[in-house]
């Protein structure tokens, strides 16, 4: 078949085929357990469901503007006050099907063929295929010092005169690392003195945990609006859990704002004036169904941490804010795996019907991505079941269901 040659070259995403696979496990009755999928599992909040209601009862759901309903993108004028300290204009937002076609959109209207943009290892898996499919190279900066921490120095190497972009996601998926304020100052500075789009994905910015502290990039700049190379991009899939509305925003200067509103208006014309009034819902109602999830993630976080600790080879530093963590397995690697998180991601899903996300779809083989957005009693059985698959110390008997299951491998 005549497919063409970029469309060939984009992978599939692995979270969605993994989160796939555990479905149709589970409607099989297989005991599953997924640590693989980044969503909350808390009900959508109720300000968002009355004011889609609201909306929906009324019969009057029609196109809206390209960039988004008046009254949404005056709610996140607010947030953006709110959260970022910045006042913007409406000329200064779109809304969009997601923070991922945000930051399609973004790259779309931003990257010229053979441009190149830097992503920091461990990087979220959609950066590079978007990046390919608007024709860009990534160019993946990975940290030296075996730290989730990304270094100025190591950005600045991996800079060339092709340098459109550099994405910084922080809180971070897949580590969970928060990016320290010095580091946001520096690369902030950077990206203005050079001129470089700094697009920062804040879908996480509230959740985060013990003390550790978000600072918007806005803070470290004195350009204006209209002058910064900052772009933030958010979200209420991650904050409010609210994933299935496919709603986030991008915030920029208004030429290319109104670039990407062009974009968008030939793409999908506008996002559904539905889902753009239970996104208004959620931002104009209580934001402690924010704080609540945070809670919730922090205590499993907790979890995780002391979980992982009975894996006397496990490497974790302890994540600091989102719903993932990325420990190191390598030590625990069959030799016969050679570090290959995709053939122990498939191990464990075969042998404890867990599910996890490899590392290698983040940059960071040897590693494997658990989402613990998940209950306790998952996350402490799902991690109990991979101990028992990969630890020749754990008991040599496990239970999963009702199946008594005997370890024969090791
Ligand atoms: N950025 C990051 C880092 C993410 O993890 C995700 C979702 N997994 C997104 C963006 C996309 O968010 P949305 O659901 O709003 O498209």
């Amino acid at each position: 078949m005549n497919i063409s040659r970029l469309a060939r070259d984009i992978a599939e995403s692995p979270t969605f085929a993994l989160n796939e696979e555990a479905r149709i496990l589970r409607e099989r009755g297989e005991p599953v357990i997924n640590m693989s999928i980044g969503e909350p599992k808390n009900k959508t909040p109720i300000t968002a469901i009355l004011s889609s209601a609201t909306k929906l009862s009324g019969g009057d759901i029609k196109y809206t503007p390209p960039d988004g309903t008046p009254s949404l993108k005056k709610a996140i004028i607010r947030y953006t006050e709110e959260n970022y300290n910045k006042i913007v204009a409406p000329e200064n937002v779109i809304v969009s099907s997601g923070a991922k076609q945000s930051i399609f959109n973004i790259l779309y209207s931003i990257i010229n063929p053979q441009d190149e943009v830097i992503i920091l290892a461990p990087h979220w898996v959609s950066y590079p295929e978007m990046v390919k499919m608007v024709y860009g190279i990534p160019v993946i900066v990975t940290p030296e010092d075996g730290t989730f921490h990304p270094r100025m120095e190591e950005i600045e190497r991996a800079v060339s005169s092709y340098t459109k972009a550099i994405i910084v996601n922080s809180p971070n998926n897949p580590s969970g690392e928060v990016f320290s304020p010095d580091f946001i100052a520096q690369v902030v500075e950077y990206c203005e003195r050079k001129k470089i789009f700094l697009i920062m994905d804040d879908i996480y910015h509230k959740l985060v945990f013990d003390g550790a502290i978000w600072e918007p990039a806005y803070k470290y700049t004195n350009a204006d609006i209209e002058n910064t190379m900052v772009i933030v991009v958010n979200g209420v899939a991650k904050l409010y859990g609210m994933t299935g509305f496919r709603i986030g925003w991008a915030i920029a200067n208004r030429t290319l704002v109104e670039v990407m509103t062009n974009v968008q208006g030939q793409m999908t014309s506008c996002t559904s004036a539905l889902l753009q009034a239970a996104a208004e819902g959620a931002l104009n109602g209580m934001q402690s169904v924010v704080d609540n999830l945070r809670l919730t993630f922090q205590n499993n976080k907790q979890v995780v941490v002391q979980e992982l600790k009975a894996f006397k080879g496990v490497r974790l530093i302890p994540p600091k804010g989102t719903f993932y963590a990325l420990p190191d397995f390598r030590a625990y690697l069959p030799s016969s795996l050679a570090n290959d998180s995709v053939d122990l991601s498939k191990l464990i899903l075969k042998k404890a019907l867990v599910v996890t996300v490899p590392g290698k779809e983040f940059g960071m083989e040897g590693h494997l991505r658990l989402s613990y957005a998940g209950s306790v009693k998952d996350i402490k059985e799902g991690i109990e079941r991979i101990k028992w698959v990969l630890d020749p110390t754990s008991p040599n008997e496990i239970y999963i269901g009702d199946r008594k299951l005997v370890r024969d491998w090791l």
